[in-house]
């Protein structure tokens, strides 16, 4: 029985996970749930699943929220703050945690769900981005298994299943595209609701925008690295339109396994909840004959500078993709809120990586924290000199 905590339970992943839990009762227990602000959304989780402990992102609501527990007679634990996402990740009853927090806030209740001796069910691409090998080595030395939710990364560990790791001769991650990959306007004119309109999967806004700048795909090569140790340049992105193969994994001797479905992420967070093993689902079964075709093309770099970037960072290593990930994060924030334009996302990044003095010898959670920071207010300070519209 994988008796879970919920990190990020109001988001796209967390509400889906919760779907999907909810038709495995027999195999998955809602134990502990968080959200940032939206209590409506956690009130209404808690009634359905009865969890024993809940946590949010301020104290005011969490007064608020003991207050209401009271008056339904409902007995749960209520936290509040990062404080309280570690208490979660760390509970006794937890066997799992499903880290959906966005960003890289989502950090250190990952680190404590880890010492503490928890799986990790991975939709948190950000941790993984800004300290992968620290948190892969701390998962190895703790027993952990980190069991990728990312449908990308959930395919490539389905085509690993039973090879050798040195036979592999290069990840290709697919990529749908986004909204932009056949567009040749002005991409600096692209606008918030332009790029919020994702041709296939339906996601919250920091990774649409993600997907749209191609960033998504940036931090995804990187996660994939780190996740089955293989050097980015030998993950590969390819343009594939339909979302159908999630990704593919080439060996040796020249097969390519690839794995794939239809686009619906809860295949993926119903194969990380209840792995190895698998069960019937209420997702759509393929019809090959019915899609007609599937294609695939080579991405360009050059439309889409966050790519270089992304494989920039990861080549240089050390605390670069930190800083790469948290002024992406600052910079994706300023255009959702219309500061910014849409070209000025992977410029803000460019700069703030340039303006960075790598270190390779950061390997402890101190100092990833302190580049995060860093990155955040130096991007922060360049968008109100020299990009604000
Ligand atoms: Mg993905």
């Amino acid at each position: 029985m994988k008796r879970i905590a919920i990190l990020g339970s109001s988001g796209s992943i967390g509400e889906q996970t919760i779907d999907v839990a909810s038709k495995m009762r027999e195999e998955v227990h809602i134990e502990a749930l968080a959200v940032r602000s939206n209590i409506k959304a956690l009130k209404a989780q808690i009634k359905k699943f009865k969890p024993s402990a809940v946590s949010v992102e301020n104290d005011t609501d969490a007064k608020e929220l003991k207050k209401w527990c009271i008056s339904n007679k409902i007995k749960i634990n209520v936290y509040s703050g990062q404080n309280g996402l570690e208490k979660l990740a760390t509970m006794s009853k937890v066997n799992m945690v499903l880290a959906a927090v966005v960003g890289s806030v989502g950090l250190k209740s990952i680190i404590a769900a880890i010492k503490a001796k928890k799986d990790i069910a991975l939709a948190n691409k950000e941790s993984l981005v800004t300290a992968g090998d620290y948190l892969m080595k701390l998962a190895k030395k703790n027993g952990v298994s980190m069991l990728p939710v990312d449908s990308e990364h959930s395919a490539i560990f389905q085509c690993c299943c039973g090879e050798k790791k040195n036979d592999t001769r290069k990840i290709i991650l697919t990529a749908s595209g986004g909204p932009f990959y056949k567009y040749n306007d002005d991409f600096s004119k692209i606008s918030v609701e332009q790029a919020l309109a994702h041709p296939t999967w339906k996601m919250g806004e920091k990774i649409t925008i993600d997907s749209a700048t191609l960033m998504n795909k940036g931090l995804e090569a990187i996660e994939a690295s780190i996740l089955f140790g293989v050097p980015i340049d030998k993950v590969e992105i390819v343009i594939h339109p339909q979302s159908i193969v999630h990704s593919m994994v080439e060996y040796i001797d020249g097969s390519v396994i690839a794995q794939l479905s239809t686009p619906d992420m809860r295949l993926p967070i119903q194969y990380a909840l209840i792995y190895p093993k698998r069960l019937k689902s209420n997702i759509k079964f393929l019809n090959l004959a019915e899609i007609g075709k599937l294609e695939f093309y080579k991405p360009d770099f050059n439309k889409f500078p966050c790519l270089q970037l992304a494989y920039l960072a990861a080549k240089k290593g050390g605390d670069l993709p930190a800083v790469m990930n948290a002024s992406n994060e600052i910079a994706v924030k300023s255009f959702l809120h219309k500061e910014i334009k849409f070209t000025d996302v992977a410029k803000i990044v460019e700069k703030t990586m340039k303006a960075h003095k790598v270190s390779k010898k950061n390997i402890l959670p101190e100092d990833f924290f302190k580049s995060d920071s860093w990155a955040r207010e130096y991007a922060n300070n360049l968008i109100e000199k020299e990009f604000k519209l």
